[in-house]
């Protein structure tokens, strides 16, 4: 494992991220490009094969990691049919890239990279139970339990922004109501600003376009006290206080890691949500340390790097479609 170098490769509706990456983290070469969506699987396939020979340049990567967005088969390394890459289905990506490289490839959705590259190498380095959210355009989770990333049967567990906290709450695209996702995402943050404009909500928000206004503008105005923006952060931190809740109840981690855009607030939404839910978890669960990620721009490709050193330590050899 030691003599091992990992081409770890990102892929993502917005960019495709490649790098070189030794077994202790070192990124060696990094490179990221916009992903070419519009193209569909073959495109981007191509896209991403040149822009790992790029990274590589005349050393030799001995295996590959690959995160991409869910859902997928990790076990037979089949990309389904992810929200943010319109045209893909079925696309049996781990094959495709094995035979453009010759290399054994592993593959996992980018939360689950995410998180065991956060065990492996940031924030909950040295814990057996750890949980990462990542709060971004969506709501994802990984979980390391008792030392191995939780998996399910075909790799979709933990889909943490899909676990209701509310039965008759808002509607979620899921078909179900109350989710996470549905309300405290980025998308879904910025979502709820401009609704509450358009409904005629005085805020220093109104001043901007419509396309301008992001959870990050949010963010902005809670910070000057607007009351439209307060509010509308306090819905989401409560609801994230409530989800968080959630994963202590049922894992019990000693660190829950938090990534994603929307983690950039800092205290803004560590303090509210630390505090509501070591409140709203069950008395054994309240050890927890709730805690901002570490690999912050890195985490798509240390993920990826992390996904090929897991699966070869931890899984029984499976077939690639
Ligand atoms: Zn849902």
């Amino acid at each position: 494992m030691a003599d091992q170098l990992i081409l770890a490769l990102d892929i993502g509706g917005t960019k495709v991220a490649a790098g070189l990456v030794r077994p202790d983290g070192t990124l060696l070469a990094d490179a990221r490009e916009p992903t070419r969506v519009a193209g569909g699987p073959d495109v981007v396939i191509d896209q991403l094969v040149a822009l790992g020979r790029t990274v590589a340049g005349n050393r030799t990567p001995t295996v590959i990691g690959v995160g991409c967005g869910g859902p997928l088969d990790a076990r037979r390394g089949i990309v389904q049919q992810p929200l943010n890459l319109p045209g893909w289905f079925d696309v049996p990506l781990v094959g495709r890239l094995e035979a453009a490289f010759g290399l054994p490839a592993y593959l996992d959705n980018d939360a689950n990279a995410a998180a065991l590259g956060e065990h492996r190498w940031g924030a909950g380095r040295g814990t057996r139970n750890m949980v990462y959210l990542t709060v971004s355009t969506g709501i994802g989770g990984g979980v390391i339990a008792d030392g191995r990333l939780l998996w399910g049967e075909t790799g979709n567990a933990a889909e943490l922004g899909h676990v209701s906290v509310a039965y008759d709450g808002w509607p979620c695209v899921c078909g179900r109501r109350g989710c996470p996702e549905a309300l405290a995402s980025g998308t879904n943050i910025a979502a709820r600003a401009r609704a509450a404009l358009a409904a005629g909500e005085p805020s220093s928000l109104s001043q901007l376009t419509e396309d301008a206004i992001t959870a990050e503008r949010v963010t902005e105005a809670v910070r000057q006290g607007d009351a439209l923006a307060t509010r509308i952060w306090d819905e989401t931190t409560a609801v994230l206080g409530n989800a968080v809740a959630n994963v202590l109840n049922t894992f019990e981690p000693e660190v829950l890691v938090i990534g994603g855009g929307v983690s950039r607030a800092g205290d803004l939404l560590f303090e509210p949500v630390r505090n509501l839910a070591l409140q709203l978890a069950l008395p054994p669960q309240r050890h927890a340390r709730i805690v901002p990620a570490e690999l912050g721009d890195q985490t798509g490709v240390l993920g990826a790097a992390a996904v090929a050193i897991d699966r070869q330590e931890t899984r029984e050899p499976v077939e690639a479609a």
